[in-house]
């Protein structure tokens, strides 16, 4: 934006400096003048004073010191030295106004954030008269904004926090079913290696079977490795990630890890799984989670009701309207009253004398940052539904 002044203003303001200055220096801000070169001719007594010029510096009364234009930039804090030489030729170069952030030195050595602004005051003809600049203290919103953004960080960290914390319990009510899936491939390990004695004691010894043996063996060493890593990778605490995630195989290692819960509270699993899905895109471990929860939730649920079929749905199925895959969790619990359908998803709603109230909040707040939704619906007769989408890859 280019700011011209008649002849008869050019006048005026030529012939009443002192006037100008004076009000410039009441003014409640920081302003200065630099000449068509650059160079600083003028600055208030409120930048004089804030950078701790003596009370005669001729640059206090606007006489021009013929300084080079970067001479100046001593006043400025290193860092900001590259950037605003950049903006300050380019304004020389095009003549066009500019502005910059920089911090400025105070007369006691501290440094506070400005935003600096020029303008190029121009006569009627378009000859560059002088640089007019305003000064804004931007330190308060500096702060603010660190500030904000070190919240930020300590929000996001305190929700990885909870949500490993919400795992690790998540995992803790599982103890029965972990130990059943490990305990499984190591017993059936010894049953092999002592079949395996058997055919090396037998006269002669039968070495085919023994190495048949010794392969099984190898094979469920592998599987109980496969568990433990897969309830390791779902305790870890590690950065979301992006994959294409087959979201019917992932249901099936979770309903596999509760399996013995199942069971110990006789549950009885249905599973309904469209073929074809299209994979989604995220974090499978964090996904897991979801589901772990889901599960878990519906099997504590479920265990409170006295004589009714304790029955668990699985669904899922692809939503071409919404691009995604949606997920159901049902059971025949006692349900959610239609009132109090969002009550479980707040912080800390917990009707449970062990709960953390956490699980559904973080659900929400993992499948929200996959782009899609978690809700829940009342069932009839009886039970809950709680269903998430999540857009495909
Ligand atoms: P927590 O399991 O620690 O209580 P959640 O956030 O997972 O935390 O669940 C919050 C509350 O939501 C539970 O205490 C329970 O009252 C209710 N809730 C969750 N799932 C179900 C369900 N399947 N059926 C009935 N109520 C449920």
């Amino acid at each position: 934006m280019k700011r011209s002044i008649s002849n008869d203003d050019n006048r005026r303001q030529k012939a009443n400096p002192a006037q100008l200055q004076a009000t410039l220096n009441v003014i409640p801000a920081y302003t200065w003048y630099a000449a068509p070169s650059g160079g600083l001719t003028f600055v208030n007594k409120r930048t004089a004073d804030y950078v701790g010029l003596p009370e005669d510096h001729p640059l206090r009364f606007g006489i021009d010191i013929g300084a080079q234009w970067d001479a100046h930039i001593a006043l400025l804090h290193p860092d900001d030295h590259e950037e605003s030489r950049k903006v300050w030729s380019t304004c020389l170069r095009t003549g066009e106004a500019g502005e910059v952030s920089f911090r400025v030195r105070d007369a006691q050595g501290g440094y506070r954030w400005f935003l600096s602004r020029a303008e190029p005051l121009r006569a009627s003809d378009g000859t560059l008269l002088q640089w007019v600049g305003v000064n804004l203290d931007i330190e308060e919103l500096k702060r603010a904004e660190q500030a904000l953004r070190e919240n930020e960080r300590r929000y996001r960290e305190a929700q990885l926090e909870l949500a490993h914390a919400n795992r690790v319990a998540a995992m803790g009510q599982l103890t029965a079913s972990i130990a059943h899936e490990v305990n499984q491939p190591i017993t059936a390990a010894v049953t092999y290696a002592l079949a395996a004695r058997r055919f090396l004691s037998a006269e002669p010894p039968n070495f085919r079977e023994v190495d048949d043996a010794l392969s099984l063996i190898v094979k469920e060493g592998n599987r109980a490795g496969e568990v433990i890593e897969r309830i390791r990778a779902l305790i870890k605490k590690v950065p979301a990630r992006k994959d294409a995630v087959a979201i019917d195989d992932a249901m099936l290692e979770v309903i596999a890890l509760t399996r013995t819960e199942l069971v110990n509270n006789s549950v009885s699993v249905q599973t309904q799984f469209a073929e074809g899905l299209p994979r989604v895109q995220g974090d499978r471990v964090q996904l897991q989670q979801v589901m772990l929860n889901l599960i878990v939730n519906a099997i504590q649920a479920m265990s409170g009701i006295g004589e009714g079929a304790r029955e668990l749905q699985i669904s899922i199925d692809a939503v071409p309207s919404e691009g995604g895959v949606r997920v159901g969790v049902r059971d025949t619990g006692p349900g959610l009253s239609p009132e109090s359908l969002s009550r479980p998803f707040e912080p800390f709603y917990t009707t449970k004398p062990e709960g953390m109230g956490m699980g559904l909040s973080i659900c929400r707040s993992i499948i929200e940052a996959h782009g899609g939704r978690l809700w829940a619906i009342p069932c009839e007769p009886q039970g809950a539904l709680f269903q998430f989408t999540i857009p495909a890859t």
